[in-house]
């Protein structure tokens, strides 16, 4: 396959050849593939959803935004603007969440390699010393020992990451949810005010104590918004510390 980067999309599908290459084929396969697929979703794609003014993310919903038709608020008061960006924003998480995964996946790759175990060789040894250089890793080792130790660096899981989520003025069911997903996630969550779960004494019992030793996450609760303040920069600290990263300014 081509491997030359073409600047002309006139005609086009991609500015890769290789892609132009393998389309024609896909299509003789007769295989349904992204770009045809989007091609036909242009005809009927959603102009609210086009806007970011389209939100189904409770039951609620679903909601659409029309100034000119005097919705201007989803049912739960959000605006316009709001709704884009929050939509912006997930998406964004949602990306960033696939895309860890492909990290984990290329370090724990490297680590092998560097054993010997993978059929593949490091052949950019100043790109791996400009990152071990980066994270304060000694770069003036041997190369499969560096690969090592930034494998090592970057393999850390949920739980022992410097983060927190805090839902401070949960107003719908939406936001207790997101909470018990955050702690089942391995994260440090504040909710307040305090859930409505405690008629539940085994769930209570699950939620503030044992979630830790299963996921690694866990409940805070309280209402004085300086006090949560304060344990979550403790958290954040506590966590920096275990990484071994330098004191936040
Ligand atoms: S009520 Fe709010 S969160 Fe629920 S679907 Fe409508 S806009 Fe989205």
């Amino acid at each position: 396959m081509g491997e030359t980067i073409s600047e002309k999309t006139e005609g086009r599908v991609s500015y890769h050849d290789s892609v132009e290459e393998m389309l024609p084929r896909i299509r003789e396969d007769g295989m349904s593939n992204a770009f045809d697929r989007y091609a036909q979703q242009e005809k009927i794609r959603c102009k609210f959803c086009l806007q970011g003014l389209s939100c189904q993310l409770c039951t609620n919903g679903p909601c659409r935004i029309s100034e000119k038709s005097g919705q201007d608020k989803g049912v739960c008061g959000i605006g316009g603007d709001a709704m884009a960006m929050r939509n912006m924003l997930l998406r964004n998480i949602m990306g960033a969440g696939t895309y860890s995964h492909h990290a984990y996946e290329a370090f724990r790759t490297l680590r092998e390699t560097a054993q010997g175990k993978t059929p593949f060789k490091i052949t950019d040894a100043n790109k791996l010393k400009w990152m071990c250089d980066t994270v304060g890793i000694d770069s003036k080792q041997d190369v499969n020992k560096m690969a090592g130790e930034i494998a090592d660096h970057l393999d850390v899981d949920i739980p022992q990451l410097p983060i927190a989520v805090t839902a401070p003025e949960w107003m719908e069911q939406k936001a207790t949810i997101d909470g018990f997903f955050a702690a089942a996630y391995g994260a440090y969550t504040r909710l307040s005010p305090i859930p409505f779960v405690t008629g539940a004494p085994g769930l209570v019992k699950l939620l503030t104590e044992d979630v830790e030793g299963l996921t690694g996450g866990k409940i805070a609760l309280g209402d004085d918004p300086a006090e949560a303040a304060n344990n979550i920069e403790a958290h954040i600290i506590s966590k920096r510390k275990g990484l071994g990263l330098r004191e936040a300014d």
